[in-house]
């Protein structure tokens, strides 16, 4: 997935021609997806919670590889720049702002060996929600209503009915949208929460990522339309 390095023809490696260029190109691709061990970045002030989002439990994610869309497991992800792949931390003068300190995907990604070694054992290692709240009975709290009502497991169960035909299917869509989109202000209202920090609380807001499942959603309002998103016809 991601990784890096600097453009800084000063840090010398040793791996020789198969060694990182510090070209930039696996920053500018995409941002690290977390490890246990990246815990301490937070600690140590590196990384604050506003800059990291969380891609949740059967989150549909296209594939960098081949564009195909997968069923993610939770995922906690340094943000990339908006509307772009690339990495927050990437500058392209100066390289990774963090470089001394970046997490340890970005530490272990050698784009020349692509062995799957960044992949193995990610479901034990992978930093979750309950890592980094596990001492805030609330924040867990939030989190356990929100997946109960807003999982994407419910999303998936809703959008097959839908495609059966039952009309049903829409208000319950529809709920879930609202519980979502609501859901973000009152809790940062109501717990002091910087709303940067809501998409590693809540995930990225549904009613953007529902586009996954080819469905668009729009608000006008307190009210919502759906409409399926077509798909372009192949040439
Ligand atoms: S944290 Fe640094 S090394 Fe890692 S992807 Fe971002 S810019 Fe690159
Ligand atoms: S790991 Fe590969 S893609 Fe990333 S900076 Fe080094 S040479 Fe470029």
């Amino acid at each position: 997935m991601e990784k890096k390095t600097i453009p800084d023809n000063k840090i010398s490696n040793d791996k020789g021609a198969a060694g990182c260029k510090s070209c930039g190109e696996c920053c500018r691709g995409g941002a690290p997806t977390l490890l246990k061990q990246d815990a301490e970045l937070f600690k140590s002030g590196v990384l604050k919670q506003s800059d990291v989002y969380t891609i949740r439990e059967n989150e549909p994610v296209i594939s960098k590889k081949d564009n195909s869309i997968y069923e993610s497991i939770e995922l906690i992800r340094i943000k990339e720049k908006p509307g772009t792949s690339e990495c927050m931390f990437y500058d392209s003068e100066k390289g990774c702002a963090i470089y001394d300190n970046r997490p340890v995907q970005c530490v272990q990604y050698e784009c020349w060996d692509q062995s799957g070694v960044l992949h193995e054992g990610l479901e034990s290692s992978r930093l979750t929600r309950d890592d980094l709240f596990a001492e805030s009975d609330e924040i867990i709290e939030i989190i356990r209503h929100h997946e109960d009502r807003c999982s994407y497991k419910n999303i998936k169960d809703a959008v097959y009915m839908l495609g059966v035909g039952e009309e049903a299917a829409v208000d319950e869509l529809i709920n879930i949208l609202q519980y979502d989109t609501y859901s973000r202000p009152y809790i940062e209202e109501n717990f002091s929460i910087n709303p940067d920090m809501l998409e590693l609380i809540l995930g990225r807001p549904l009613i953007k990522t529902i586009e996954t499942f080819g469905i668009q959603a729009s608000q006008d309002g307190d009210n919502y339309m759906l409409s399926r998103i077509e798909e372009e016809p192949k040439q």
